[in-house]
């Protein structure tokens, strides 16, 4: 009875583990889009409007907004991904920091396996 019992628990804990990872693992992904996006849009800047880049970051503008502006939203964007990726990205079992590759079947401090 008690093996029984104690395998049920193991089972359940660990289709708990699998479903927090899963969350983890799309609000990963959703984390990048928007410094994928800053990336992109900075490039195409660059590209359509040149005189940019050998302005002053005071002294310019990009659609009315302030240079300055435009780099403190793309800053705090950036830093807060990183703070959020940091604690987000964890083993939900052991509370690791699962590294860069969001593609990883198990935790690689603790062995606990996500899928
Ligand atoms: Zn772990």
């Amino acid at each position: 009875m008690d093996e029984n019992f104690d395998g049920i628990q193991y089972k359940e804990v660990n289709t708990a583990v699998i479903k927090e990872f899963k969350k983890r693992k799309k609000r990963q992904v959703i984390t990048t889009i928007p410094v994928i996006a800053i990336i992109l849009i900075g490039f195409i800047i660059r590209i359509t409007h040149p005189e940019l880049s050998n302005a002053r970051i005071d002294e310019t503008s990009f659609l009315g907004i302030p240079g300055i502006v435009i780099c403190i939203i793309v800053g705090v964007i950036i830093i807060g991904s990183v703070i959020f990726s940091f604690l987000n990205w964890r083993c939900p079992a052991c509370k690791a920091y699962l590294g860069k590759n969001t593609d990883i079947k198990f935790c690689p401090k603790c062995g606990t396996k996500f899928e």
